[in-house]
C-alpha cells in the first residue's frame, strides 16, 4: 500500500474488498456467523484479516538451463487455538485471495474438529504437469526456503493439498531440518510412512469423505446398496472417496479428473480405474465405461455428489440443474455462496467442506502427535479415532442447525467461528 501524499498514516488494509471468488463466499460466510452469533465489529476483523501473510518469488533454474519464477504464498489466517495448520497447492490457478479463503477455512475445520491449530494455506502457481521431478523438488526446496522463517512445527505445518504429494512433504521436511541442524518430522504431516508419517494419513481425508457421506444418506433414510454418487476428481480425495462409497455398496457411476470424465450405469469398478488411471494418467479412456463431458459431472441423474477437485465448480448457472439430493464437499469451495443458497431452496442437503473433507487435518494431528511423542500408533486406533471425531462433529453440525434453524454450512461455520472466538477472549489482547 502507498503512503497518501499528505504524509497522514494510510488506513489499515482491511482485505474486505475482495467481490467474487472463494475469498468473497468464505468473508460473506464469516459475516453471517458473526450476525449470528452477535458479534462486535473489532473482533469481527481480526477474524476476517489473516495474522500473517507471505508472498514469494520462486525462482527455477528448468532442466534445460533456462530460468522460469514462480509466484507463491503462505497465508496464516489465525493462532488463537494454537499453531496454525494446512495444505500446500501447487496449481496453475493459485492466487493470493485464493490461499486467503483456504486459510481461513482451516481455521474453522480446526475448530470444528476441536483440533488444537489455527488456520493456515500455502500454494505456488504452477503446473506440476509441466515439469519433471527434479524441477519440482527444487520448487519445494526453494519454495520452502523461502517461507522458512514463518514455518514450524509449533508455528506453521503444511500438508498435501492438489498437485503435492507424501514426497512433496519429505523435501519439505528435509529442507527445513537441513537448515536448522537437525531433523525435525513435525514440521509438514503427509510424510511417508518410513520418515514419520501416520498410518491411515493418506486415506483419511477420502475416509472421512465417506463416512460422512454414509451419515448424511442414514439421515434422509437412504441405503447405500440403493444410492447411486458421481464424483468429480480422481485424486488423493476423490480416488479414495470413491473406493470406499463403493466399498459400502453406493453404485459411483461417474467419476472425472482435469482431463474427462466417464460414466457407468452399474457403477464403476474403482480398483480397475484407478490402475487405469496409474497407467494413462487419467480416468479418460477407461474401458467398458461411457465418456462424458466433464462439465455435465455435478448435474448427473445420481444421489449423491461428492466434487473432490477445485472450488466454484457448483454455481448459480448450474445449481438449478444439480439432481443430486446430498452433496458431500470433498473439495475446499466447491459451492458458490449463490448456488448455496439456489441448493438450499430445492432441499438439497449440502454438507460443508468443513466438516466433511476434516479427516485429513484430524489424522495429521494425529500424525504431529505421533512425530512429537517419536511413537507410532497402529491403523486401528487411527481409524478408530478418525470415525470417532468426524462421528462426533457431524452430530454437533446436526444439533446445532436444527436448534437455530440453520444449513450445515451455516451451522459448522457459527460453531467453529464461536470456538475461536472463545480461544480469542480467553486470551485476550496483547498488549
Ligand atoms: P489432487 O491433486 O490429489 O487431485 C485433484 C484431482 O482433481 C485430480 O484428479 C485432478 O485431475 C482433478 N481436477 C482438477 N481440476 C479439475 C476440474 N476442473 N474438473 C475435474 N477434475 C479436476 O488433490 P486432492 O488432495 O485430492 O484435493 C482435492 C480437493 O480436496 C481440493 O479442494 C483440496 O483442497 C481438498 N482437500 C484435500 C485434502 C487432502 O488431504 N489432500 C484435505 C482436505 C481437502
Amino acid at each position: 500500500m502507498t503512503a497518501p501524499h499528505d504524509g497522514s498514516t494510510p488506513p489499515v488494509p482491511t482485505q474486505l474488498d475482495a467481490h467474487h471468488g472463494p475469498l468473497a463466499d468464505a468473508r460473506a460466510q464469516l459475516a453471517a456467523a458473526v450476525d449470528h452469533l452477535g458479534v462486535d465489529d473489532g473482533t469481527h476483523r481480526m477474524l476476517a484479516i489473516p495474522r500473517r501473510e507471505m508472498a514469494v518469488a520462486v525462482p527455477l533454474r528448468r532442466d534445460d538451463g533456462s530460468t522460469a519464477v514462480y509466484e507463491g504464498f503462505r497465508v496464516q489466517h489465525n493462532f488463537s487455538r494454537g499453531p496454525a495448520k494446512g495444505g500446500l497447492r501447487f496449481f496453475p490457478a493459485v492466487d493470493l485471495d485464493e490461499v486467503r479463503a483456504l486459510a481461513m477455512w482451516m481455521t474453522w475445520k480446526c475448530a470444528l474438529v476441536d483440533v488444537p491449530y489455527g488456520g493456515a494455506k500455502g500454494g505456488v502457481a504452477i503446473d506440476t504437469r509441466d515439469h519433471s521431478g527434479s524441477e519440482l523438488e527444487r520448487v519445494t526446496r526453494r519454495y520452502t526456503s523461502e517461507i522458512l522463517p514463518i514455518i514450524g512445527p509449533e508455528v506453521d505445518i503444511p500438508a498435501p493439498d492438489i498437485g503435492t504429494d507424501e514426497q512433496t512433504m519429505a523435501w519439505i521436511m528435509d529442507t527445513y531440518s537441513a537448515s536448522v541442524g537437525h531433523t525435525v518430522p513435525g514440521v509438514v504431516t503427509g510424510k511417508p510412512i518410513s520418515l514419520g508419517g501416520s498410518l491411515g494419513r493418506a486415506l483419511a481425508t477420502s475416509r472421512g469423505v465417506a463416512h460422512i457421506a454414509l451419515m448424511a444418506m442414514a439421515s434422509r433414510g437412504m441405503d447405500p446398496s440403493d444410492t447411486t454418487a458421481a464424483v468429480q476428481g480422481f485424486g488423493k480425495v476423490g480416488r479414495g472417496a470413491a473406493r470406499f462409497l463403493a466399498d459400502a455398496g453406493v453404485r459411483v457411476q461417474a467419476v472425472s479428473d482435469i482431463d474427462g470424465a466417464v460414466w457407468a450405469g452399474d457403477g464403476l469398478d474403482i480398483t480397475r480405474l484407478g490402475a487405469h488411471a496409474d497407467e494413462t494418467g487419467s480416468v479418460a479412456g477407461f474401458p467398458g465405461a461411457e465418456p462424458i463431458d466433464p462439465a455435465s459431472l455435478v448435474t448427473l441423474d445420481v444421489d449423491v455428489l461428492v466434487p473432490a477437485a477445485v472450488e466454484g465448480v457448483i454455481t448459480e448457472d448450474n445449481a438449478d440443474h444439480v439432481r443430486a439430493s446430498i452433496i458431500v464437499e470433498g473439495a475446499n469451495g466447491p459451492t458458490t455462496n449463490e448456488a448455496d443458497a439456489i441448493l438450499g431452496e430445492r432441499d438439497v442437503l449440502v454438507v460443508p467442506d468443513i466438516l466433511a473433507n476434516a479427516g485429513g487435518v484430524v489424522v495429521s494431528y494425529f500424525e504431529w502427535v505421533q512425530a512429537n511423542q517419536a511413537y507410532q500408533w497402529s491403523e486401528r486406533e487411527v481409524k478408530d479415532r478418525l470415525e470417532e471425531r468426524m462421528t462426533r462433529a457431524w452430530h454437533d453440525v446436526v444439533e446445532y442447525a436444527g436448534a437455530h434453524r440453520l444449513t450445515y454450512r451455516e451451522a459448522a461455520t457459527a460453531l467453529s467461528v464461536r470456538r475461536v472466538i472463545e480461544a480469542h477472549e480467553l486470551r485476550g489482547l496483547y498488549p
